[in-house]
């Protein structure tokens, strides 16, 4: 007869960033025993436009942590300007839209490091265990159910077992894949390059978008002059890169028209971050003994700047399905299909809203109109940017008179 593990936690969490870390907290504060792997040691970079929406930042509140992610934030942002081929501008503002409630009229600049290393030290000071340097290769599974996972920690392969497992692991996630969750149809096929710079002229309190013939860019002000840069770029052109990275990203960035001519006095500050591709998508989001969130489970283009958003809520859907899961001592995908269909509720209408942002961007001439009609029109701009703050409903901008005025 097989033996049985005994296990080494209630809920293994593979991987700790935004949502790694969030729900083991969630659930740590729920006295559930939790151990939390991840294969880099924090603070760790993470290629990321580092905005932090103002829902994200209101999630962070009502948990009782914004303060303390507030305290190492760069820069508040106030809303979002939008710079098309030279030849359009908008700008929308946070907090001035009607429906805007309980939810701070700002976003963030803050930087990765310091965001996720506050959000894994939460979920330390909460109680969950964290086990850094330590590599989930494998899912180990017992009785057509996921019973844990296999790691490389210390050049060493370690088997660790719990009732369930959570794939926190991102856009490359393990977990997901070795359970062969993931959509392998490429969507977009474009990547990231990011870097934080210095001596950018023209840094307002606002995050900016730029869209132009080579891909799109977006600039986050972190404070004391320092911006992060990231450009989102074909997968064609990113072939072209070769060894020169740094040098590729400060030429791209002259090509934005609405960027070229600030960059007298801008230097790179470190390396220049690579990613992609982007586009990712899990095909189901719970198995027996298992479930994915945050970019494990979804992952789209970085435009709308709603990841960290999404990898905080999920987190917190996942976390109520687990407390009664573990209670009930149901870890099957019937009872855990509950977070998915809470998911999918969630954020059907959050993708359209992305795919919609998609289409303008394939079509430029289209994009320049409605950046027009935004700007003629202001309450539609701070609306936009509100929705995609995370704070407004998404169907504010999905009716067919908010559409037509967009593009008529
Ligand atoms: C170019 C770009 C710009 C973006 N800009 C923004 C923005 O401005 N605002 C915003 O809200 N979102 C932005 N996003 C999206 C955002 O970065 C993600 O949605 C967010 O990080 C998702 O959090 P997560 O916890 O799901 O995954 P991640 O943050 O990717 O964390 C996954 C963790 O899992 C660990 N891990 C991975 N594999 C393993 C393994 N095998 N074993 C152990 N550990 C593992 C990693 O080390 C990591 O710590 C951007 C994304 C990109 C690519």
């Amino acid at each position: 007869m097989m033996q049985c593990a005994a296990p080494d936690a209630d809920v293994i969490v593979v991987g700790a960033g935004p949502a790694g870390a969030t729900i083991a907290r969630l659930l740590a504060r729920a006295g559930v025993d939790v151990l939390v792997l991840d294969r880099a040691t924090f603070p760790r970079p993470k290629p990321c436009g580092e905005y932090l929406s103002p829902g994200a930042l209101r999630l962070l509140h009502e948990m009782g942590v914004g303060e303390r992610v507030e305290a190492v934030a760069g820069a508040r942002l106030r809303g979002f300007v939008m710079h098309a081929y030279g030849r359009a501008t908008m700008c929308g503002t946070f907090g001035t839209a009607s429906g805007w409630q309980q939810a701070p009229p700002y976003g963030l600049g803050i930087g990765r490091r310091a965001l996720d290393a506050e959000l894994v030290a939460l979920a330390r000071e909460a109680g969950a265990r964290l086990l850094t340097d330590t590599r989930v290769t494998e899912v180990v599974r017992r009785d057509a159910a996921v019973a844990g996972v296999r790691a490389l920690r210390e050049s060493r392969e370690i088997a660790l077992h719990a009732r369930l497992v959570v794939g926190a692991d991102g856009v490359a996630g393990v977990v997901g894949r070795r359970l062969g969750l993931v959509d392998p149809r490429p969507r977009l096929r474009r990547f990231a390059l990011v870097a934080h710079v210095a001596g950018l002229a023209g840094l307002t309190d606002y995050g900016e978008m730029h869209a132009g013939p080579v891909g799109y860019c977006g600039i986050a002000p972190l404070g004391a002059g320092v911006a992060n840069v990231a450009m989102v770029l074909p997968a064609g052109r990113m072939a072209q890169i070769g060894t020169r990275v740094a040098d590729f990203f400060m030429e791209t960035l002259t090509a934005f028209e609405g960027i070229g001519s600030r960059l007298a006095d801008a230097r790179l500050l470190g390396p220049v971050q690579r990613t992609g591709p982007l586009a990712f998508r899990a095909r189901r989001l719970a198995v027996n003994g298992a479930l994915l969130v945050g970019d494990a489970a979804a992952f789209y283009d970085p435009f709308t700047g709603q990841g960290i958003y999404k990898a905080l809520r999920s987190a917190r859907l996942a976390a109520a399905v687990v407390v009664d899961a573990l209670s009930a001592d149901d870890m099957t995908q019937n009872r855990l299909r509950a977070y998915e269909r809470a998911y999918r509720r969630e954020f059907r209408a959050v993708f359209a809203v992305e795919e919609l942002v998609q289409r303008l961007l394939g079509h430029p001439a289209l994009l320049c109109r409605a950046l027009r009609r935004l700007a003629e029109h202001p309450q539609m701009a701070d609306t936009l940017v509100g929705v995609t703050g995370d704070v407004l409903p998404p169907r504010r901008v999905l009716t067919p008179a908010f559409l037509l005025r967009l593009v008529m």
